[in-house]
């Protein structure tokens, strides 16, 4: 059997798991509007026949002080609970196991009428909280929540205590200054919690899976202590709780949780010290997004399941490839939260950057041709890829065409970023997909326009190249393209970087790291200031970066702080980072000549020179589209996606994105 520990069943007593496999809870916005219930009950069905043994939903308010936005999902009512019955019932015909999770914001609520549990406003939201007054109606509103949960079909609750969020807040001595009895000390401040599981159980009866996700380790000032979280964990169980899960971290903690450069599994040793304490099952989360490294964890540790929300995003078959041993097929999640965390923070509908199916699975759909036809690709990147594996699996005979001698485009360019190594899964991936689907992948071929005379379809994703700026001296030897300086162009001390966007952060944090760029887990607590939580109350320490390896300025034309696009959940952690390693960023430049001294530049009146030994160009890029121009010239109107239909603003998730969208539509 493969992987025995991650697909064993788990007995709870009153029912069984048919795996250690938890979707983890990840708010979408299909939850908030009663419209896309269906589009919710698709997406979660989906991965229940994808085989993973339990799903958590999205989180829903137990009253309208917990939305997170005005009219954002709650249950309160019998109505809304019918309406939950398309949901449970699609997943028990897909035989996974479901809880709904109740959720409610407290100060983290993005409206004028949100409650905490002190009137003390949070770092990351505009709006002030009023101290809660009517805690045991709250306290009701969760019971409620609860037995509405119940009536919709739902195999239970998990009781959202982490993340920052309400139950967090009266948690924390750092939000509850209460003097009541629900405040004052760790007693009190934990009763709260306490009183919503023993309540919850009380109503909802033995056979109801109650599950609490508890904060493991704060990671602000003033968070719980050690002593707090293992004596919490101890009562949680005593008040009737099913399951344990993990959080790490609140929403505006400064250490990073779940981005790409957080080591994987790094937080599993905390939950494993929260589970010696009690007897209930507890789930381990965050960073882990392969079966071998879930299997690990199961073996050796102490804890019981393990949870994945954006993994299961990216591939909602995960379970279904770990259990035939086929886990070169998986689709593994890149933690770089530019669909899914980065669109839920911008109150759009989440989707994943490498599955744009995932909650579009009702309107993006693949289905089999019943002609097939003959489609050359050209371009091997994102775009291409995506283009290629879709349309391949469709059952079109594609041919693929790549100038380079390997495949990846950009993506083989990112996974050269320190912090971003997972990317080159991806690459595996299509590697693999291309094999399986039978894809004709003709590497170091630049396909002309003669050569695509006869295909049924031709799609062009030729990508871009860099943008080189009109600066005097640009073509000095001491200057390079942002894609030299990855592939290993030596560069000295000294170094200016042109162009202050997503890949001038990237090809800064590049240089700055230096030879090793892979963080150990010891290394990464030491850059961030993670500490142990069994050591210090709110699980911080101070930081400690290693000094930079070079030198490195950080240039851009427009005034004004920089890396303001980069994405809403990961752009502090790389403006931090930088800062840690003493770039300098300098805004409002005009470029002014390159020569043997290094790169002279003027800000405001005043003239500078900064005597480096090297300038890397990251001034963005520009399509490449003269195939385009010799096939219309031939009478061939191609399809043109990615870079190469348009540069600015490019992503990989556009790329992907327009390359499935096409190859549906093919
Ligand atoms: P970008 O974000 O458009 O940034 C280009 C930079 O070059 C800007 O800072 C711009 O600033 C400067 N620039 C543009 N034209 C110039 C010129 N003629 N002379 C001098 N400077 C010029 O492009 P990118 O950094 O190449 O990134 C490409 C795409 O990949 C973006 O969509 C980005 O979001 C994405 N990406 C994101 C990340 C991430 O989020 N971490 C990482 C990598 C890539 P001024 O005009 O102010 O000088
Ligand atoms: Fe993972 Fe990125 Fe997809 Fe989110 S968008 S699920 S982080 S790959």
């Amino acid at each position: 059997m493969n992987f025995p520990h991650l697909l064993s069943p788990l007995d709870l007593g009153f029912t069984t798991l048919r795996n250690r496999v938890v979707m983890g809870s990840m708010h979408t916005g299909l939850e908030d509007r009663a419209r896309d219930t269906d589009r919710l009950a698709a997406y979660f069905a989906e991965r229940a026949r994808g085989g993973v043994g339990l799903i958590i939903t999205g989180g829903y308010a137990p009253n309208r002080t917990g939305w997170l936005l005005p009219f954002a999902a709650q249950l309160v009512s019998p109505t809304e609970a019918r309406r939950h019955r398309r949901i449970t019932s699609a997943v028990h015909d897909g035989g996974a196991r479901i809880l709904l999770q109740i959720l409610h914001a407290g100060r983290y609520a993005y409206h004028p009428f949100s409650v905490s549990a002190s009137s003390i406003k949070a770092p990351i939201n505009p709006f002030r909280p009023r101290a809660l007054r009517d805690v045991e109606g709250t306290i009701d509103d969760f019971v409620r929540c609860a037995s509405l949960a119940r009536e919709a079909d739902y195999d239970g609750v998990e009781i959202m205590g982490s993340e920052g969020y309400l139950i967090n807040q009266f948690l924390a001595p750092r939000t509850n200054k209460r003097t009541d009895a629900w405040g004052g000390t760790p007693q009190k401040r934990r009763r709260f919690a306490v009183e919503i599981v023993r309540r919850v159980r009380a109503a909802v009866g033995d056979d109801f899976i109650v599950c609490y996700r508890m904060s493991m380790a704060d990671f602000v000032e003033d968070g719980q202590s050690w002593d707090e979280i293992v004596a919490l964990a101890r009562e949680i169980e005593t008040a009737g709780a099913t399951l344990i899960n993990t959080g790490i971290g609140w929403h505006e903690s400064r250490v990073p949780t779940i981005v790409t450069s957080v080591p994987n599994s790094a937080f599993v040793e905390i939950s494993n010290a929260v589970a010696e304490h009690v007897g209930i099952p507890v789930i381990a989360s965050n960073r882990i997004n392969m079966p071998q490294a879930a299997e690990q964890i199961l073996a050796e540790g102490r804890v019981q399941l393990v949870s994945m929300a954006r993994p299961l995003l990216a591939d909602p078959e995960w379970v279904r490839k770990a259990e035939v041993g086929a886990v070169d097929e998986i689709n593994t999640c890149i933690a770089c939260n530019q669909a899914c965390l980065d669109h839920a923070f911008a109150h759009r509908t989440v989707s994943c950057l490498l599955n744009p199916r995932a909650c579009h699975e009702t309107r993006l759909v693949l289905e089999p041709v019943r002609r097939a036809r003959r489609i050359a690709v050209v371009g091997a990147g994102p775009a291409g890829l995506s283009a290629a594996v879709a349309a391949a699996q469709r059952g079109h005979r594609v041919t693929l065409f790549e100038a380079a001698d390997h495949i990846g485009g950009q993506f083989d360019l990112a996974r050269r970023v320190p912090g971003k190594e997972e990317f080159a899964e991806t690459i595996r991936y299509y590697t693999r997909m291309l094999d399986k689907h039978g894809v004709d992948v003709r590497l170091g071929t630049r396909a002309s326009a003669t050569e695509l005379v006869g295909f049924d379809e031709v799609v062009v994703a030729t990508g871009v190249v860099p943008r080189i700026p009109a600066i005097a001296g640009v073509d000095h030897p001491m200057v390079m393209t942002y894609a030299e300086a990855l592939t290993g162009r030596p560069v000295g001390t000294s170094v200016a970087v042109i162009g202050a966007g997503g890949i001038g952060f990237d090809v800064s944090e590049f240089l700055v790291t230096g030879e090793s760029p892979t963080l150990n887990l010891k290394e990464w607590k030491a850059e961030w200031g993670a500490a142990d939580p069994q050591e210090a109350r709110g699980a911080l320490a101070t930081p400690r970066p290693a000094p930079p390896a070079r030198q490195v300025y950080l240039l851009q034309r427009t005034k004004g702080p920089q890396g303001k696009r980069l994405g809403k959940t990961t752009g502090w952690v790389h403006r931090a980072s930088l800062k840690a390693k003493g770039v300098q960023q300098i805004s409002g430049v005009h470029y002014e000549r390159i020569d043997d001294r290094g790169l002279h530049i003027r800000v405001g009146p005043r003239p500078r020179l900064l005597a480096v030994d090297n300038v890397v160009i990251c001034a963005g890029q520009e399509s490449v589209r003269d195939l385009e121009t010799s096939l219309r010239a031939r009478g061939i109107q191609p399809h043109v996606i990615g870079g190469a239909a348009r540069a600015a603003e490019l992503d990989a998730k556009r790329a992907i994105r327009e390359g499935t969208e096409l190859a549906a539509r093919l």
